[in-house]
């Protein structure tokens, strides 16, 4: 007799979603609403890890069941879709009420680490927040949000997660008219900074406070301890937000759009919109084309978490009760910067111990980067090939920059480095390979993906997002996609525009 299978059933539709935990504040925090449907819908891309980390069957998300679920078009059994208020700072400025204004939360959904999970369509159509926007997405945008979001997460960066993406005919007007497109997205939480800031600037005490009551209950309880739960609640978040920057930093990612609204109180990277990986490395390469100012420039990430969670601080400042104590939990976040930073610089040059002039070692790394613009996520990665000894590994790394002997000179330095710890090459080499990905999404492999969805073919943008859930694995078979961009795609630029 066959042994009975172990293997948890996957789960049907109807017991996909319970009503939102959110849902249980005030009526003022958010609106009660439907989607509204798109004609025709199909898959575009569905991502396998969070499919199967929600218990669903990869392959019924092709059905039009689940098509037309995750479009708006049907409702599925157990969501209450709501539209949550929040305000925020964009580019410095107070530009009052925001809001949900394309993205529709569904309800809750439990992983199978019985993790809980806000789902949303993002593009699901209008809500009382769409201000002047048709509350949609194009499928442009939703391709990078998805495959962004997953990348992120394979390479061990704190993100919200993405589903699917359904898109439709249904054109919507851009700079040129595009077709429409929904993201199925997750999150433990989707409240902002912003959601905060709007209580505070709108001269609401209690409802500022029943939304910290609510992080703190559902997702910093550990505060609840604390003399102070709010001036904790608030020093957690900075951490984790200097943290976050961290890791972008890490991996040369910029986020583009660094607003408040945009800032998750989990300290997740969140709203993917104009965001890029740095290629020819340029401290102050700005990714997003409307930030003319480059105020969300590369080198300038950690200066704006700061300011970002400075702005956090003024609206909890009420309830924290002093300038002082608000400043104390802000006080932590260049400590916290600098410490995971200098921790991922030490991993991802593969060293085991501290000394002296390790500071010194990598500022001179980064300064041949600058002045040759080397490609920064291979110069990590062929780092990560060499040997104890000269070999032809010192070439494929010499060879990303135009001053030859300025790299050759800083090698010298790092394996004379390598050597006073003991340091062995193949160990090394497997933990360094490990730490600095071989692939990320490089904005001309998005474009290519999304050419050819736009022209239907959606096989890309499956075989690109699988090939970014390993981003450090070898996979040789796919190294072309570890490219530096083809001269068409050099001065790609990417707008605000989604
Ligand atoms: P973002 O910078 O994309 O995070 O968006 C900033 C604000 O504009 C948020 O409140 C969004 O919901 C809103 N928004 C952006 N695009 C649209 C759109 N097409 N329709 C409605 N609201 C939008
Ligand atoms: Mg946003």
């Amino acid at each position: 007799m066959p042994t009975p299978s172990l293997t948890k059933q996957a789960l049907d539709l109807d017991d996909f979603l319970q009503p939102s935990t959110y849902s249980s504040l005030p009526a003022n925090f958010f609106t009660y609403l439907q989607p509204t449907p798109l004609p025709q819908p199909y898959i575009v891309a569905v991502s396998t890890p969070v499919a199967q980390q929600f218990n669903l069957d990869p392959a019924s998300l092709l059905t039009p069941r689940y098509v037309n679920a995750f479009t708006g078009n049907i409702d599925i059994l157990g969501a209450n879709p709501l539209a949550s208020v929040y305000s925020g700072h964009q580019f410095g400025s107070w530009a009052g009420q925001l809001g949900d204004g394309r993205a529709i939360l569904l309800g809750d959904a439990i992983d199978k680490h019985q993790q809980r999970f806000e789902v949303q369509l993002k593009g699901a159509g209008p809500t009382p927040y769409s201000r002047s926007g048709d509350g949609r997405a194009v499928l442009r945008s939703s391709i990078r949000e998805l495959l962004c979001s997953e990348a992120m997460q394979a390479l061990g960066i704190p993100t919200s997660r993405a589903l699917a993406i359904t898109g439709s005919d249904q054109g919507v007007m851009r700079e040129t008219v595009e077709t429409s497109a929904v993201v199925t997205r997750l999150a433990p939480s989707f409240i902002r900074f912003g959601s905060f800031e709007h209580w505070y600037y709108n001269n609401r005490p209690d409802e500022l406070k029943i939304l910290a009551d609510f992080v703190i209950r559902h997702h910093y309880p550990e505060s609840l301890g604390q003399p102070n739960p709010y001036q904790a609640l608030l020093s957690t978040v900075t951490k984790k937000t200097a943290e976050l920057i961290a890791c972008w930093q890490s991996v040369g990612f910029m986020h583009g759009v660094m607003n408040t609204d945009n800032m998750s109180i989990l300290g997740l990277t969140l709203d993917y919109g104009p965001f890029g990986f740095m290629e020819k490395y340029d401290e102050r390469h700005i990714c997003n084309h409307t930030d003319q100012q480059g105020r969300y420039s590369y080198r300038m990430q950690p200066t704006i978490g700061h300011w970002n969670t400075h702005a956090l601080g003024q609206a909890l400042l009420p309830l924290i009760g002093s300038v002082e104590e608000t400043q104390q939990a802000l006080d932590c976040y260049s400590s916290s910067f600098t410490n995971k930073w200098e921790a991922l610089l030490r991993k991802k040059l593969g060293l085991l111990t501290i000394q002296n002039d390790d500071k010194e070692l990598t500022d001179q790394l980064f300064n041949i980067m600058q002045e040759d613009h080397a490609d920064f996520t291979h110069t990590f990665r062929y780092l990560s090939y060499l040997d104890n000894h000269t070999s032809s590994k010192d070439d494929d790394f010499v060879s990303l920059f135009s001053n030859a002997q300025a790299a050759s000179n800083w090698l010298e330095l790092y394996r004379a480095r390598l050597v006073s710890e003991g340091s062995q090459a193949e160990e090394r080499q497997g933990r360094m390979q490990a730490s600095n990905p071989k692939y990320v999404l490089r904005n001309y492999l998005a474009q290519i993906a999304i050419e050819k969805a736009q022209n239907k073919d959606f096989s890309e943008v499956q075989k690109l997002l699988t090939i970014l859930e390993h981003p450090f694995d070898e996979q040789p078979e796919h190294h072309l996609y570890a490219g530096e961009p083809p001269t068409w795609a050099q001065h790609l630029e990417i707008s605000c525009s989604s």
